[in-house]
C-alpha cells in the first residue's frame, strides 16, 4: 500500500505507512511510558545509557496517574517517617500472608522518596507551599509535607498528583531518552528467535500511521501495566471498562507470554470494583476509604455509623480515626492494604455494613462531609478528589459546577455499602495486588536482558512502588546493557512478528475487535469465574482456542487505530490463556489468594504455601514454584545489589 492512501470509508487523518519500517538502536528500551517507564528511562540515562522509550498513548499525560493521584504510599526514608523500609516491607509481605513481592514492595519503601525529590525537582508539587493547610495535624509545619492515613507514623504523603505526569515528561526528556509517543510495543525479539532466549530488542506498531518499527537493545524494560478486560469489557463504554486505563490492556505479559517470561500469582483475581457500566467512576460516590479516608459515613436517616478501632473500641473523635491504637506501633491503609484484616497493622474502619444493617442502620448509607473539621473536609473534597486519578474534571469539577458543596451536602453510596456499584462473583478483575512478571534481585525476568517495573510485576500497585521499581530496573537495565555485549536481530523473527501483527489489515468485512473483546470477557466469565475446577478450565481454554480459530482469523482493521486495537484485544486473548493456566497450576484453594477450586477444597493446605509460577515453553506450558521468601533478607540483597546508588545518595 502506498503512503497517504485511505483504507476503508473512514478519512484516515495521518498518513498510512503499513509499507514502512523504522529502524533503531540503543542499550536500553524502555516500552510503556507511565509512572514506571518514565523513571525508568530516566534511571538508565542516569547512568549513561543510550535510552528509547516506547509508549502506546502521549507521554505527558498516559497511564493510571496520567490524570494525577492523591497520595503516595510507603515513602519511609522522608524526614518524618517514624517507620523504617524493612518494617515496612516485612508488614507488607506478612499482611498479605507471604503472598506478595518483598524484593520491589522494600525498593518502594526505600526509595519511593528519592523519586519524590527527583519530582520536585522536575517541577511537581509535593509540599503545601501556599501554605493552604497551616496548622492542620496532617501537615509537617518545618517541611510543609502532607500526610494520609497514620497521621502519627508519616508514611504516606498527600500529594498533588495532577503536576506529576508531566515532571515525569520533563525529566525523562532532561536526561535525554528519546521519547516516541504513538508507538505500542508489540512483540519481543530474542537472540536466535528462541523462546527462553536472551531479549535483544522489540518490534512497534504506531498507532497513527501503522508504521512497523523494530529496536535492536541490549536490555528491555517492560513498563505496561497489568492485563485487564479478561472479564469485565463494557462495549458502550469502552474507556470505562476497567479502573485502569483502556490502553493498558497487559501488552507486556502476553508479550512475554509468548517467548517464555515467567509469572506468578495471576490465579489470583478479585470480584469487580469501580469499572464498567455496573459502577459509578471511582471516587466519585460517597465513600470513606483511599481519597476519602477518613471520612464520616451516615444512613439514610442521618444517624452516624461509627467508627471502631481493632478492638471494636468506638473512636468518639475524627482525630482517632488517624491514630494507631494505644499499643499498636502503625497501621496500614491504602493500595497496599491487606483484603482480610490483620491484627497487627489493622487501622481504623466503620462498622462492617453488615453489622451496621442487623443493627437497624438504614441504606442506602451516605458520606458525610459536613460532619468532618474544616481542614479534613477541604483535604478530601479540594486537595485529594482533585488530584485523584480520573476525578479532577468529571468529578470535582463537575459536581462543584452543578453546586456540590461539601459543608452542606452528602454524597450517596452504592453497592455494599462504600463502594461505586455492585458485582457478579464471576466479573472479576485483578485489583490490589495481582500476579504478574516473576523478578530477582535487579528486577529482572527469568529472560535474559528484559527487566520490569511498576504493575508488570507480581504482587504490583502504586505509583511509588511503579516510580521505584522502574528507576531502579533503568539503572540496572543499564549495567546489563553496559556488561553484556553486541546483540544480533533474528530476522525470520521479525518478518514472522510483522506478518503477525498486520493479520487483520487484509480484511475489511469481519470481526471487529469489540465483538472479539466481548467474547473472550464470555469465556473468562463462564470458565475461570470465583469458582474454578479443573474441567471448567480446560473447557475455558477450548473456549479461546475455538476462539483463536474462528474469530481472531476473521479479525478486522479498517486503519492503524483498528489495528492497534485488534492486536490489543488479541493479547487480552493470549493473557486469558496465562491466566488460566495458572489457575490449572494450583491444585488448592487458598483464602488470601482469593482462589475457590471446587476440586481441591481445602484451603491453605501448607505443601501449597508458595509461589506457582507457569511459563510458556516451545513444548508446552511449565509450572514449577518458588517459596514465598525466595528473595531473603531485605537490606542486605539490597545494599549487595546497589553500592553505586547507596554512594551518591548519601553523598547528594
Ligand atoms: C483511577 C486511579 C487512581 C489511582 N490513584 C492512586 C493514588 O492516589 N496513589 C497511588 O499510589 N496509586 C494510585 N493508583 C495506582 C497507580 O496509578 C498505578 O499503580 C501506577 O501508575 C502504575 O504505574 P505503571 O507505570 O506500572 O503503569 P501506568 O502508569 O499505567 O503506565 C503504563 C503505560 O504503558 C503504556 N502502554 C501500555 N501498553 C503499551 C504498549 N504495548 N506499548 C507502549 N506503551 C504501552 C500506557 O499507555 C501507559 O502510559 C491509581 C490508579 C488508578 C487507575
Amino acid at each position: 500500500m502506498s503512503t497517504g492512501a485511505l483504507r476503508g470509508p473512514i478519512p484516515w487523518p495521518y498518513p498510512i505507512e503499513y509499507d514502512r519500517t523504522d529502524w533503531q538502536d540503543c542499550d536500553v528500551l524502555v516500552i510503556g511510558g507511565g509512572a514506571s517507564g518514565c523513571f525508568a528511562a530516566m534511571g538508565a540515562a542516569s547512568r549513561g545509557a543510550r535510552v528509547i522509550m516506547w509508549e502506546k498513548a502521549a507521554t505527558m499525560t498516559s497511564g493510571a496517574m496520567g490524570s494525577g493521584c492523591d497520595h503516595w504510599e510507603m515513602a519511609a526514608t522522608n524526614p518524618c517517617s517514624l517507620v523504617t523500609p524493612e518494617e515496612l516491607a516485612d508488614a507488607m509481605v506478612r499482611m498479605h500472608h507471604g503472598y506478595n513481592n518483598g524484593i520491589s514492595h522494600y525498593i518502594e519503601s526505600r526509595e519511593g522518596w528519592d523519586r519524590l525529590r527527583d519530582l520536585e525537582k522536575y517541577g511537581a508539587k509535593i509540599r503545601d507551599t501556599d501554605d493552604e493547610f497551616v496548622g492542620a495535624d496532617f501537615r509537617d509545619p518545618a517541611s510543609k509535607l502532607m500526610f494520609a492515613y497514620d497521621y502519627v507514623n508519616r508514611f504516606t504523603l498527600r500529594v498533588w498528583g495532577t503536576t506529576f505526569k508531566r515532571a515525569m515528561y520533563r525529566g525523562a526528556k532532561i536526561l535525554k531518552a528519546q521519547v516516541i509517543d504513538r508507538t505500542m510495543g508489540a512483540g519481543l525479539l530474542t537472540e536466535g528467535g528462541r523462546v527462553g532466549g536472551r531479549v535483544v530488542g522489540a518490534v512497534a506498531l504506531n498507532g497513527r500511521t501503522g508504521r512497523f518499527t523494530v529496536c535492536r537493545a541490549r536490555s528491555v524494560v517492560f513498563c505496561m501495566s497489568r492485563p485487564t478486560r479478561l472479564w469485565l469489557f463494557a462495549p458502550g463504554a469502552t474507556g470505562l471498562s476497567e479502573f485502569r486505563p483502556p490502553q493498558c490492556t497487559g501488552d507486556g505479559h502476553a508479550m512475554a507470554w509468548r517467548v517464555g517470561g515467567q509469572f506468578t500469582m495471576l490465579e489470583k483475581s478479585l470480584r469487580g470494583e469501580w469499572s464498567g457500566l455496573r459502577s459509578f467512576p471511582p471516587y466519585s460516590t460517597g465513600n470513606n476509604h483511599n481519597t476519602w479516608y477518613a471520612c464520616t459515613m451516615v444512613d439514610a436517616t442521618g444517624r452516624k455509623i461509627p467508627w471502631l478501632d481493632r478492638d471494636g473500641k468506638e473512636l468518639p473523635t475524627v482525630a482517632d480515626r488517624y491514630r494507631p491504637t494505644p499499643g499498636q506501633k502503625f497501621y496500614m491503609k491504602g493500595g497496599g492494604e491487606p483484603d482480610f484484616p490483620f491484627y497487627e497493622f489493622q487501622g481504623p474502619e466503620t462498622m462492617a455494613v453488615e453489622d451496621a444493617v442487623k443493627q437497624g442502620y438504614k441504606l442506602p448509607f451516605y458520606a458525610d462531609l459536613t460532619d468532618m473539621p474544616e481542614m479534613e473536609r477541604r483535604v478530601i473534597w479540594g486537595m485529594m478528589v482533585g488530584n485523584e486519578g480520573k476525578t479532577r474534571t468529571p468529578v470535582y469539577g463537575e459536581y462543584n459546577a452543578r453546586g456540590f458543596d461539601p459543608s452542606q451536602h452528602v454524597l450517596q453510596s452504592y453497592g455494599d455499602g462504600w463502594r461505586s456499584g455492585q458485582f457478579l462473583p464471576q466479573e472479576r478483575q485483578f485489583f490490589g495486588i495481582p500476579g504478574g512478571m516473576v523478578n530477582d534481585w535487579r528486577l529482572m525476568t527469568n529472560l535474559p536482558g528484559l527487566f520490569a517495573a511498576g504493575d508488570v510485576l507480581f504482587a504490583s500497585d502504586c505509583v511509588g512502588h511503579a516510580a521505584a521499581t522502574g528507576h531502579y530496573a533503568g539503572r540496572h537495565a543499564a549495567a546489563f546493557a553496559a556488561t553484556h555485549g553486541e546483540v544480533a536481530i533474528d530476522d525470520a523473527q521479525v518478518q514472522a512478528e510483522r506478518t503477525r501483527l498486520y493479520q487483520p489489515l487484509g480484511r475489511t468485512n469481519g470481526v471487529t475487535w469489540q465483538a472479539l473483546a466481548e467474547a473472550i470477557t464470555r469465556v473468562m466469565q463462564n470458565y475461570c469465574g470465583a469458582m474454578k475446577s479443573d474441567d471448567l478450565l480446560h473447557e475455558g481454554l477450548r473456549g479461546l482456542e475455538e476462539l483463536w480459530a474462528n474469530e481472531a482469523q476473521a479479525l478486522m482493521a479498517r486503519n492503524p487505530h483498528d489495528l492497534l486495537r485488534a492486536n490489543e484485544t488479541l493479547n487480552v486473548l493470549t493473557n486469558a490463556e496465562l491466566v488460566i493456566q495458572s489457575c490449572l497450576a494450583r491444585k488448592a484453594s487458598s483464602k488470601e489468594l482469593h482462589f475457590e477450586r471446587i476440586d481441591y477444597p481445602e484451603l491453605d493446605p501448607p505443601d501449597w504455601h508458595r509461589f506457582v509460577t507457569v511459563e510458556k515453553r516451545a513444548d508446552g506450558v511449565t509450572t514449577g514454584s518458588l517459596p514465598l521468601d525466595y528473595y531473603g533478607d531485605f537490606a542486605s540483597n539490597y545494599e549487595a545489589h546497589n553500592a553505586d546508588y547507596i554512594r551518591e545518595e548519601t553523598g547528594r
